[in-house]
């Protein structure tokens, strides 16, 4: 059977700035099962996340730029509808990252199956899925943090950053947060209870206030927007600390080029380590993360926030939100 799948494509390039809903346009084509091995899914959950805005210029970052007026590549669940697989069966749900579709066929290849362990579908897009796992690698393997560290968060109201926040609570650091509302500053100081969390559009000197806030500094940064922030921190870093280069959101639409970071000298007087990293490279370490973020999910030591909003035509402005700041938590598109 032949059917009708409508897909969210770039209209023209963004080489700098926010980009806008005008940027994308919503695209139809025919599907159908041809081949020995395909699926065809209907997608129930779509994930957004900043990292497709570097695939939105023409220039060549870690993967190529997404094609003018084709589906984009990016994580999706939804549930078998059809199928000639023998190991996918109707009804079963699947992980792909086919982009912002309702519906797509692919071969089984590129499908996982999930078994949900009765949490939430869309869990496996936010804790379980790319961002708990980049929380979890950045501080256990990146950072290697020990009990009764100082740890800065930035973009800590966001999905990575509110899960680095409970993942180090839960290892018994001392949490720092720092996001872009006094909504999520009250989510995070109240629900999450990190131990102190501040708004960086109400402080006018960064600097002071976290010498303010941790007078013996920190002895690890998670950034995840870079720039000025990552500058702040630089400054404030105790000796042998360690800077994870997990995001740079502050520097993703900016539109002026980016100067370097004039305090270097620090790097090499308190002997830092500065060190970026790709979830990417990671991806056959998931067994021991998958199975801690599960238990921790189940008995809440790992809370969920989403901001979620409705229907395929509404992901471009889930995408221009979230480099907003719009979310609080994940964001995410239901089908
Ligand atoms: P978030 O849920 O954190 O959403 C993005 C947030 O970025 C916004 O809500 C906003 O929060 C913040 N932000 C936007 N513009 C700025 C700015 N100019 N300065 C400071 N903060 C800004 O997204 P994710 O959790 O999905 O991703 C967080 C970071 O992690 C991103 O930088 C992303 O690219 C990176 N990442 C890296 C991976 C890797 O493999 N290294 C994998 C996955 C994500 P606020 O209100 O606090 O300003």
């Amino acid at each position: 059977m032949t059917i009708n799948s409508k897909f969210i494509a770039l209209k023209n390039y963004i080489p700098i700035g926010i980009p806008k809903e005008e940027d994308f346009e919503i695209n139809e084509i025919k599907i159908s099962l041809n081949q020995k091995n395909e699926v065809l899914v209907n997608n129930l959950w779509l994930s957004v996340d900043p990292y497709m805005r570097a695939r939105m210029t023409e220039k060549k970052n870690y993967k190529a730029p997404f094609e003018l007026g084709k589906p984009m590549e990016g994580a999706a669940i939804g549930q078998v509808k059809e199928t000639n697989s023998n190991n996918f069966k109707i009804g079963d749900f699947v992980l792909s990252n086919c982009g912002w579709r309702d519906k797509f066929v692919d071969n089984e290849s590129n499908l996982k199956k999930i078994n949900t362990n009765n949490l939430p579908l869309q869990s496996f897009l936010g804790p379980l899925g790319m961002t708990g796992h980049t929380a979890y690698i950045g501080l256990y393997k990146i950072a290697c943090i020990k009990k009764g560290q100082t740890i800065l968060v930035s973009s800590a109201g966001g999905s990575v950053g509110s899960l680095v926040c409970q993942i180090a609570k839960i290892n018994k650091c001392k949490v720092i947060a720092c996001t872009g509302s006094d909504e999520k500053v009250e989510w995070l100081k109240n629900e999450l209870n990190v131990d102190y969390a501040f708004n960086y559009n109400k402080t006018e000197n960064l600097v002071l206030k976290l010498k303010e806030i941790a007078p013996d500094g920190f002895d690890v940064y998670f950034d995840n927007v870079g720039g000025d922030f990552l500058e702040a921190a630089i400054y404030r870093m105790k000796n042998f600390g360690k800077i994870i280069i997990c995001g740079r959101i502050s520097q993703m639409n900016a539109t002026k080029p980016s100067v370097g970071l004039k305090n270097m000298a620090h790097v090499l007087v308190k002997r830092l380590t500065i060190k970026g990293f790709l979830i990417f490279d990671h991806e056959n370490e998931t067994e021991e993360f998958s199975k801690n973020m599960i238990k921790w999910l189940i008995s809440e030591k790992i809370k969920i926030k989403e901001t979620v909003y409705e229907g395929l035509n509404n992901c471009p402005k889930a995408f221009v939100d979230l480099l907003n700041g719009k979310n609080i938590g994940k964001m995410l598109v239901k089908i």
